[in-house]
């Protein structure tokens, strides 16, 4: 697959994303200031803690050069657990966490309780043909969804795994798996751009 992807890599599992797009043949940039996005048609945004991305991504400045660049049209974002997180509209009783706010949704951060830290699962994701193996750990959950928000994965009856345009979010982890699916499907998504 052709295209440059760039991935966030201020804090958490970027590493695995950059092995993820590299396994499909697609290079795979680090994103560290807002220069780095220049030529980049696809984001994507790792797990791990949602406030410390948060607050690196305000301070260098990429908050606001990522939001524009979604804005214009010009930038698909996939964004993994607490990258979902941030992509959010809203996160629940935390009013004040950075966050870019592009994607309609409210989400719950730690939503499957704090005593089932991770657990693994099997859901159907709607345009796969068999389901794909999820891992959760400390996941959020998208407790309110706006209008154009659609879900392509739920665990439990409640979505895991959903897109509004060209922006793609998972409370699960696909970069932890060798399934490189959802992967492949973020790189087309961008390729539309
Ligand atoms: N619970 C973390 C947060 O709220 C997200 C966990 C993860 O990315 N694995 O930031």
């Amino acid at each position: 697959m052709g295209n440059v992807i760039g991935v966030l890599a201020l804090q958490g599992d970027f590493r695995e994303h950059k092995k993820a797009l590299q396994a499909l043949g697609v290079e795979a940039v680090e994103v560290r200031r807002p220069e780095h996005l220049k030529g980049l048609k696809g984001l994507i945004v790792p797990g791990g803690e949602s406030t410390t991305i948060g607050k690196l991504a305000r301070e260098y400045g990429l908050e606001e050069a990522v939001r524009k660049r979604v804005e214009e049209g010009s930038l698909a974002l996939f964004g993994t657990c607490a990258g979902a997180i941030w992509l959010s509209k809203e996160v629940l009783g935390y009013p004040d966490q950075p966050r870019l706010g592009v994607l309609d949704v409210a989400v719950e951060r730690n939503a499957f309780g704090r005593q089932v830290e991770s657990f693994e699962e099997d859901i159907p994701v709607r345009g796969l043909e068999s389901p794909f193996h999820a891992v959760f750990i400390r996941a959020p959950l998208f407790a309110r969804l706006g209008e154009e928000v659609e879900v392509l994965a739920e665990y439990a009856g409640r979505p895991v795994f959903v897109q509004e345009g060209r922006v793609l979010a998972a409370s699960f982890h696909p970069e932890l798996t060798p399934d490189l699916r959802l992967h492949r499907r973020f790189v087309e998504l961008a390729q539309e751009i």
